[in-house]
């Protein structure tokens, strides 16, 4: 059975002698492994299409273990020239696919990520990959499923005062003041709850995507290293 697919290729790797494999993030079917075989023949036509960050429209067949790849048409290259050449917005997008290999489940619907993976794709190449990539990545992993926890004492489910807070990356948001006092967190000021509140309840909008001072995008990038590395990289 064969059927047509529209997605953005994240990652391509070598397979076998003459193959392709290809991680996709599909409209309908979320992420996808699939092969494109023959794709490294001098004469295939696929592999110029199936770079990383082309959105493509694909013909599939389903394959024992894998689904294979017939026919692949360009539709846009998110990547411009201006990205290519600038290393942060090179190893920005590498993240961001990355990320999404990470956290999503093989073939689930996500369109509001394939969404945010789009806006993101149109946004690097205009703006600053530092100020861009760490809006992306929380939106991701909301969307995906691990938000932190902002409303309750992320140890204990009891209220959290306003005012400074401390946020705890191994408890996955934020800490009481009765459980400050056992544990780990580090404080976080009010405006950068403010942010990170933002964030968690625009995942996927327009709205999402703010103006990021250089105090902010320092404390979003190293909060996120910190709770990728307790709650996702394992
Ligand atoms: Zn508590």
């Amino acid at each position: 059975m064969t059927r047509n697919l529209e997605g953005i290729v994240l990652k391509k790797r070598n397979w076998r002698e003459n193959d392709l494999e290809i991680i996709f993030l599909s409209k309908d079917w979320g992420k996808m492994r699939l092969l494109a075989i023959g794709a490294r023949k001098f004469k295939s036509k696929l592999s110029g299409h199936l770079e990383p960050f082309n959105e493509v429209k694909i013909m599939l067949a389903d394959g024992k273990t894998f689904d294979k790849i017939g026919q692949a048409v360009s539709l846009k290259n998110f990547l411009a020239q201006s990205v290519l050449i600038d290393w942060k917005k090179n190893w920005a997008t590498q993240e961001a696919a990355e990320l999404l290999n990470k956290i999503l489940p093989e073939k689930q619907e996500e369109p509001k990520i394939y969404q945010l993976f789009k806006n993101f794709l149109s946004l690097i190449s205009k703006n600053e990959a530092q100020e861009i990539l760490p809006l992306f990545q929380w939106q991701a992993v909301v969307l995906a499923g691990f938000s932190p926890i902002l409303d309750q004492c992320a140890n204990c489910g009891g209220s959290v005062g306003s005012g400074e807070v401390n946020f705890s990356s191994s408890k996955g948001g934020l800490l009481c003041e009765k459980c400050i006092v056992k544990g780990d967190g580090q404080k976080i000021n009010n405006q950068e709850l403010k942010v990170l509140r933002h964030l968690v309840l625009n995942s996927g909008l327009k709205t999402a995507w703010i103006k990021l001072n250089q105090e902010k995008k320092v404390f979003l990038e190293n909060l996120f290293a910190q709770f990728y590395s307790y709650h996702i990289l394992k």
